[in-house]
């Protein structure tokens, strides 16, 4: 019986569904029926530890009863209401939000997700400034809807161009540096550099915004080098640039920090938010809106909405999971595993594997890059992270790969004895791949 519900969760997958970012031929998905924390498994009972906490999203773990219970009190309450309306809940979640925020942000204008936070936080920033040209980083992913897609730098950026007026740089990224520098100081001030010329070079007077993520993630969990982000912050105040700090992966806990820019010594104009805020159990996201930029929307339409901005059930879901997050100290958590346990485990893996080239990251948010030579720093190739990957499916971890690396991005939860069996499957799975590379 169990058996038959996974053989039939995958017929119908193949026959109905059509799924995101795939040629749909072929696909063989895995199956998840159930979870709870950092552990999933499937109808047959089969448990895997979530080591990608789905999409980088799951920050407080699967089922996390506070947040079940006010999603489930809210249902009996009222499931839906229009934008156009007060709404208790509601009120609660964005005062939540902006009780995490710095002083200077007034309000939140709720999305269904992350893209049309990007998308609005554009708007706003263009509208308040008056100028047109959007500045982001190829290294980096902001959302799959019209200005978000070209704003990202990555590859899903290219069959999608159809928006305008978005220019991109190269951010700070020291092992594969672009600016030939060996030392983090020295790639912080080219980086910034290089930024400075692009905005001379634009125009300074037409860009509205740089857009970044905070801690670029499926780019590779970029962390910043010191003076990097201030650097940025003073070349936006110098042209009368809007800074909107991404935060929809690395906020809300991943980095071991309530929002990742708190690591810094810079305070953004827009912050937009997804995933962590709710850890995904209904679609929402957000931007968080500085006081300037909240006012001229005071007198001035707001040319932007959604029929489920604020829905009930999002609100409630984030009221219960900031909630829960705070009550148990889940973001501190996070922070001490990072530092304790998954950091320094990572450290080791890459001593004993010739494989890695870096292991970077913070909190439970961790990249391990993979290279086919330590010296020239040649990522591996498709083949090798395929290889890695069932290695570590078939030893009961799901991973999160990009490109050739390996995310290490477990739920905020997660426990010292999960990490410490996901370090012995990362490294069993490494040498199972360099014994087989060795043949
Ligand atoms: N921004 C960042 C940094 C992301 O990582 C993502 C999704 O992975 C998005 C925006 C888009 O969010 P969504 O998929 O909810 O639209």
């Amino acid at each position: 019986m169990t058996e038959d519900l996974d053989a039939r969760a995958k017929e119908l997958d193949r026959e109905y569904v059509f799924h995101s970012w795939s040629a749909q031929a072929g696909l063989d998905l895995p199956v998840i029926a159930g979870g709870s924390g950092a552990t999933v498994w499937d109808h047959a009972g089969n448990r895997m530890l979530d080591f990608a906490s789905q999409l980088v999203n799951v920050n407080i773990g699967h089922q996390h009863p506070a947040v079940v219970k006010a999603i489930h009190e809210q249902a009996d309450l009222l499931v839906t209401v229009g934008p156009a309306t007060a709404n208790l809940t509601r009120g609660r979640a964005a005062e939540r939000i902006i009780d995490k925020a710095p002083a200077g942000f007034a309000k939140v204008f709720f999305t269904n997700g992350g893209a049309d936070a990007n998308e609005n936080a554009i708007r706003m920033a263009r509208l308040h400034t008056g100028r047109d040209t959007v500045l982001s980083t190829y290294r980096s992913y902001h959302g799959n809807t019209g200005a978000a897609i070209v704003a990202t730098g990555d590859w899903r950026r290219m069959p999608n161009q159809y928006a305008r007026g978005h220019v991109h740089f190269f951010g700070p990224y020291l092992y594969r540096s672009e600016f030939w520098a060996t030392t983090p100081e020295e790639e912080s001030e080219r980086a910034l550099r290089h930024l400075e010329r692009v905005i001379e070079s634009e125009g300074p007077a037409t860009i509205a915004a740089i857009l970044l993520e905070t801690v670029p993630g499926t780019a590779g969990i970029l962390v910043p080098p010191p003076g990097y982000l201030d650097g940025v912050r003073a070349l936006c105040d110098r042209f009368g640039i809007i800074l909107i700090l991404d935060e929809v992966m690395c906020g809300f806990g991943r980095t071991g920090r309530w929002f990742a820019f708190e690591g810094y010594d810079v305070v953004p104009d827009l912050i937009t938010f997804a995933k962590g805020v709710n850890s995904g159990y209904v679609p929402v996201g957000g931007v968080i809106i500085s006081d300037a930029i909240s006012a001229t929307f005071d007198d001035r339409v707001f040319p932007g909405g959604l029929t489920y901005s604020g829905h009930p059930l999002a609100a409630a879901s984030i009221v219960g999971s900031i909630d829960a997050m705070q009550d148990e100290g889940i973001v501190e958590h996070a922070r001490r595993i990072g530092t304790e346990v998954i950091g320094p485990g990572l450290q080791a893996l890459a001593e004993r594997h010739p494989l890695i080239g870096e292991v970077r990251g913070e909190g439970v948010f961790w990249a391990i890059e993979l290279v086919s030579d330590r010296e020239t720093r040649e990522p591996v190739g498709a083949d090798v992270i395929g290889r890695l990957k069932g290695a570590l499916v078939s030893r009961g971890l799901v991973p999160f790969s990009a490109d050739n690396r390996i995310h290490v991005v477990p739920p905020c939860v997660v426990t010292e004895d999960e990490a410490a069996r996901a370090l012995a499957i990362y490294d069993e799975g490494l040498t199972s791949v360099e014994d087989d590379l060795l043949r």
